[in-house]
């Protein structure tokens, strides 16, 4: 353990990253195996391998008093060593005495960590620690105390002592990586390094991978920018979840890697039956269940004939983080709690199944095999097509050829949607958002899963800035089957005065059909001025019209125009002269600027 202390002093006394991995490498090079292995957990600011559940227990007030008892020191002394270093492990190096026959060997740390963990009880922890520490030398000490709070403060991360394994057996540092992530353990990734058998490190269940996270656009358009096909969700407002399913055990970890499963109880149980061992990532969402399931069900009963549109099941939708909320940071769920918050698991990506590592496929296949291993190969049913998915109001659904699955409604693959203009991209967005949810992830198609890290594979369109309510000033025939219906609006807010009307935009989307057809109605006996394809109309009917940003621009009249914009809804409810200002449209676009 000394040999270990002295070089954790020299490591702490740079503070030059390659120096200090080349100094743990030449150490690790000059332990045997065994030492080396126990050396690298330690070394990461643990006591136990990360896979473990193993934890020592013991907490800052208890070292605090063995170091106090073996120091014969009182409280006030203590107290000004403390100020000193802010460091509990150096104030044990300073004040424990030192005595002959002291030193202890790594093994025999290792070993009183495991006997620190496995007594029960402070009495019984806090005389193996005075024990540990008695027949330490006051540097060991210093080490050993950090080890148990946690923390060397050395400057080394466990990423270096990654490198260092790398530099010291001559391996490549992405094998010593992905070893390291599979396994949770930097000890055995170090044996497979000694064993030139990195390759073969297989995943430990239980113990959580790391998340991969996304990036923000501001727009459709940057969305569909980065990758050439892309798969389109919801963002729910929940906490992200990491399923470990293996021998009919279910654990779910949170993105801090704290084991959250007990949490939600009815989980487990939902995913308990997979057919093969898996690793889910999803998002636990406060859940909406449709109350007339078992209603629909009975008519798919009695009818088989209505097969098709009969089977598709309304999935229910999200409630609001602030509902879940109340349900986290519980260790026991009341009953109650279970029956008025209910929760669903949203899946959306499979890093493991069955014994084969997903994460370095591409996000298709991945998407395949979660939709197979779901439904036990039955039939999962995405939106393809834009129509359908553009419909405000409807979640998606998944289509089973079997009633069995709706027992296992809480667990739910998040529906995928595609996109291929900005327009589409658009149209879901709003879709999300009338459904409650934050806005979409695009995803690229053709990405692998990168643990922990933050990339462009994932993106995240959340942004929606304050709405506006505007007069509408001229209208337009649409296209296609709205060829025939006034539905293309130009729209405006007052000048400064509130003497006139300016220009602002022009949208198509948003109205439902009927809408449609009543205003069509309506403009075609309030139009000032018929230039053919165009009206100009008497401004009376107030919009309310949502956007994704706002540009300086002299294509309108008022000097900006909306990006993306889209109709939220008619304010039948406001006459012209409560529709916005132009003051109102500056004050969103200096808020949108000082944000970016
Ligand atoms: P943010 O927390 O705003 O950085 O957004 C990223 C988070 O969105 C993720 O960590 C997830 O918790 C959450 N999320 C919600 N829905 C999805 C989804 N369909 N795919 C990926 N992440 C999602």
């Amino acid at each position: 353990m000394l040999r270990f202390a002295q070089n954790c002093e020299a490591i702490a006394a740079t503070t030059k990253k390659l120096q200090k991995a080349a100094i743990v490498a030449e150490y690790l090079k000059s332990r045997n195996e065994d030492e080396a292995a126990i050396s690298a957990v330690f070394l990461s600011g643990r006591a136990f391998a990360a896979w473990e559940e193993t934890t020592l227990q013991i907490g800052g007030s208890l070292l605090w008093r063995a170091v106090a008892e073996l120091s014969e020191k009182d409280e006030s002394a203590l107290t000004a060593v403390y100020r000193k270093h802010g460091d509990l492990g150096a104030v044990a190096e300073e004040v424990l005495p030192h005595r002959s026959g002291q030193g202890l060997k790594i093994l025999e740390v290792a070993d009183a960590f495991r006997q620190v963990a496995a007594a029960r009880g402070p009495a019984a922890k806090s005389a193996l620690v005075r024990d540990l520490l008695a027949r330490a030398t006051p540097l060991e000490a210093k080490y050993i105390v950090k080890i148990m709070t946690g923390d060397l403060r050395i400057g080394l991360k466990e990423s270096l002592v990654e490198e260092a394994i790398a530099k010291a057996y001559g391996a490549g540092l992405a094998e010593v990586q992905r070893a390291n992530m599979l396994l949770g353990d930097i000890g055995k990734t170090l044996r497979l390094a000694v064993e030139h058998n990195l390759a073969n490190a297989k995943m430990r269940m239980f113990h959580p991978l790391g998340f991969m996270l996304s990036s923000p656009v501001e727009s459709a358009e940057e969305g569909l920018t980065y990758f050439a096909e892309a798969a389109v969700e919801d963002k729910y407002d929940g906490i992200r979840a990491q399923a470990h399913v293996s021998g009919g055990v279910v654990k779910f970890f949170s993105r801090t890697r704290d084991e959250i499963t007990e949490s939600f109880p009815e989980l487990p149980d939902a995913l308990a039956g997979l057919p093969q061992d898996a690793i889910l990532d999803g998002e636990i969402v406060a859940w909406e269940y449709p109350q007339d399931l078992a209603r629909t069900q009975k008519v798919v009963d009695e009818s088989p004939s209505e097969a098709g549109e009969m089977k598709a099941m309304e999935l229910g939708r999200a409630r609001p983080f602030s509902v879940l909320q109340q349900r986290l940071g519980r260790k026991k769920v009341s009953e109650k709690m279970l029956r008025e918050i209910p929760v669903a698991y949203l899946v959306f990506d499979l890093l493991y199944a069955g014994g084969d590592l997903l994460i370095d496929r591409p996000l298709r296949e991945r998407a395949q095999v979660l939709d197979e291993l779901l439904t036990g190969g039955r039939k999962v049913v995405h939106h393809g097509d834009t129509e359908a998915q553009s419909k405000v109001g409807t979640q998606g659904k998944l289509t089973f050829d079997s009633e069995e699955e709706i027992s296992a409604a809480s667990v739910i693959r998040a529906p995928v949607f595609f996109a291929g203009t900005p327009e589409e991209l658009e149209g879901l967005f709003v879709a999300a958002r009338s459904r409650g949810n934050e806005g979409l992830m695009i995803k690229d198609l053709a990405s692998t899963y990168a643990p922990g890290k933050r990339g462009e594979s994932w993106l995240k369109m959340k942004r929606e800035l304050a709405t506006l309510d505007v007069v509408v000033t001229a209208v337009e025939f649409g296209h296609g089957k709205r060829i025939r219906v006034l539905s293309d609006y130009t729209f405006a807010v007052w000048d400064m005065h509130k003497d006139r009307l300016v220009n602002i935009g022009k949208a198509y989307s948003g109205l439902t059909d009927a809408e449609i057809s009543e205003m069509t109605q309506w403009f075609l006996e309030h139009t000032i001025e018929d230039q053919g394809f165009r009206r100009t109309v008497e401004p009376k009917i107030v919009l309310e019209v949502a956007f994704n940003n706002m540009m300086q621009s002299d294509r309108h009249d008022s000097g900006y125009a909306l990006r993306f914009p889209r109709i939220v809804r008619l304010r039948p409810d406001k006459t012209a002269d409560e529709a916005d200002t132009i003051e109102r449209v500056r004050e969103i676009f200096e808020k949108q600027n000082s944000h970016s």
